[in-house]
């Protein structure tokens, strides 16, 4: 029986068998009460004075009951829990389970280090705050499983020990003891596998992934997660979009009961960058950036000057608060930490403007600040995509306040088919995504355009998908591109190349991020507090000390010797 079984239907009977943890004791003089946790609920236990019952627990004990489920006297009755209005008088109490002393309080809002969380995560997993962020992922899961059904889309999984699939990260690897000297690495997506799929003759796919990538610590990314794979024989960004759309608004109805509005928005990368300083805006914002070169064009400012002679940009916000110098301040700090130069600002009360740099302004110049009204105008020069960054994390903190609706989707699309990577021309998603004009890509890779399209809620990336290539040449020409040898690209990628080779549908498809989709709707600070047993930021596990080092005959089944201290 579960805490939750026990209704009206059952008051001042004898319940028997009820077991739980004990979630706290309370004596009052001489009567004491415990509250009983099991998964859903709580249930106030009470010990007469007069029975004979030995109360010998503790908190997280883990007990067996028997009593009489009764209601409570009008006065005592507590509102603020759903079986408050009951309690059961004990007459038989076994503890099935004692607890050591506890790590920390089994309670919501703890101030506990996150690691220490980690290494109890069984512990950290009893309470009601992570229970709920766990149930919802749960409930996720069976909301995609119920929509794919609905749209006839194929569950098939794919190997996890495979040959590298390149998403832009480095591998994870596997040694083979049967091959020595050789690797498996584990999936960074299922791409290549989903995609020969479509090749075999399947309708459609979708699978829940797990993927891995070693990545440089960065924010609120995990080395392995969790994503909505599909893909769509015939399909197109149109089609693929559409059925984005219908499971995303489904999950979030299912799942969370939240409605949304479809189809959600498009804007293309250019633009993305041009008003938002980023290719993941925030929508919930409304302001965005102007470029204000024209304004400086003759202007005295040196350092301003100087840019617009390099081709920079000048680009700026204005917000019609009065922002403090301590404002300005903490705002010039937060771009500096990035490798700005720092803030440039101007104040304008009563059509006046003020700030350090309103000595060297010419009239016209100023006229045209004036023109933005009262408020506050804060820019920054130089280089357009460097500055554009900037300005991206000062317009999300300026207007933080505006973002308060609670789903804000956003398709970006028409990337650049590569970025440039320290000189290095990297695929902006990944190299088996269609360009959109084979021809100019074959003249002018690095004007080309991907048929690759972002998911952005909230400005996060939800997910990213793409045409796919069909066909061998373009497949190749793509990875020569890319900066592989012919070698390489044999190696790597020739049965790929190979499997494009025998009457390869068009395909497209998707992936969407299933811890960031929970996190977000959840507002959760991190990641990590909607995944069951997450890595530190270091990709370490707390709990099981993973990765740990294996010891040196281990290490020889796998023809592996450890070289570090050789290399030193
Ligand atoms: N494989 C891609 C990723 O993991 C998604 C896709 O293109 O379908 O980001």
């Amino acid at each position: 029986m579960r805490i939750k079984d026990l209704t009206t239907t059952v008051v001042d009977s004898n319940i028997t068998s009820l077991r739980g943890w004990v979630d706290n004791v309370r004596d009052h003089g001489g009567l004491t009460f415990i509250d009983l946790r099991d998964f859903e609920s709580t249930i106030q236990l009470v010990f007469d004075k007069e029975s004979s019952i030995e109360v010998n627990v503790k908190s997280e004990y883990y007990i067996e009951i028997s009593g009489i489920f009764k209601k409570r006297n009008s006065e005592l009755i507590n509102k603020k829990t759903l079986l408050g209005e009951f309690e059961i008088a004990v007459n038989e109490i076994t503890v099935v389970n004692p607890s050591k002393s506890l790590p920390f309080q089994i309670e919501d809002g703890i101030e506990t280090d996150e690691t220490i969380r980690l290494k109890y995560r069984y512990l950290d997993l009893r309470r009601n705050e992570m229970k709920h962020n766990i149930v919802a992922r749960s409930k996720t899961f069976k909301s995609i499983r119920t929509i794919m059904n609905k749209l006839d889309i194929l569950e098939i999984d794919t190997p996890t020990l495979i040959k590298s699939t390149p998403e832009g990260a480095k591998d994870f690897l596997v040694p083979s003891r049967k091959s020595p000297g050789s690797f498996y690495a584990l999936p960074q997506s299922p791409q290549m596998y989903k995609q020969l799929f479509m090749m075999s003759g399947f309708p459609n796919y979708y699978q829940i992934a797990k993927c891995y990538r070693d990545e440089d610590s960065r924010k609120d990314r995990q080395p392995e997660f969790t994503q909505l794979d599909l893909e769509f024989s015939n399909g197109n960004p149109e089609l693929v979009k559409k059925n984005v759309e219908i499971i995303v608004k489904h999950i979030f109805d299912e799942a969370f009961d939240i409605k949304i509005t479809t189809p959600f928005k498009t804007i293309s990368y250019q633009e993305s960058i041009k008003l938002y300083g980023t290719d993941k805006p925030d929508l919930r914002i409304a302001s965005t950036i102007s470029d204000s070169t024209e304004i400086f064009e003759n202007t005295e400012i040196k350092f301003i000057k100087e840019n617009l002679s390099n081709n920079g940009k000048v680009l700026s916000l204005h917000t019609s608060e009065l922002l403090t110098r301590k404002e300005l301040d903490r705002l010039d700090q937060l771009v500096k930490e990035m490798g700005s130069n720092g803030l440039g600002w101007f104040k304008c009360t009563d059509n006046e403007l003020t700030g350090p740099l309103v000595k060297f302004l010419k009239e016209e110049e100023i006229n045209s600040i004036l023109s933005k009204g009262s408020g506050v105008t804060i820019f920054q020069s130089g280089d357009l995509l460097e500055i554009s960054k900037y300005m991206d994390v000062l317009r999300r903190d300026i207007f933080k306040g505006e973002a308060t609706e609670a789903a804000s989707f956003l398709w970006v699309e028409d990337f650049p088919y590569f970025e440039n990577e320290g000189g290095v021309l990297q695929p902006s998603h990944h190299p088996f995504t269609a360009p959109k004009d084979s021809e100019l890509f074959k003249e002018a890779p690095d004007e080309a355009i991907a048929l690759h399209y972002d998911l952005v809620l909230n400005g996060v990336e939800l997910g990213s998908g793409s045409q796919r290539i069909n066909t061998p040449e373009i497949q190749k020409l793509v990875l020569e591109k890319w900066g592989l040898s012919n070698e390489e690209i044999d190696t790597r990628f020739g049965w790929f190349i190979e499997a494009l080779s025998y009457g390869t549908p068009q395909h497209a498809g998707f992936a969407i991020g299933i811890d960031r989709l929970v996190a977000e709707i959840l507002k959760q600070p991190s990641i990590r507090d909607v995944i069951p047993f997450p890595k530190t930021q270091s990709g370490m596990d707390p709990l099981t000390e993973a990765p740990s080092s294996i010891n040196e005959s281990e290490l020889s089944d796998y023809n592996l010797r450890y070289i570090s201290d050789e290399k030193q």
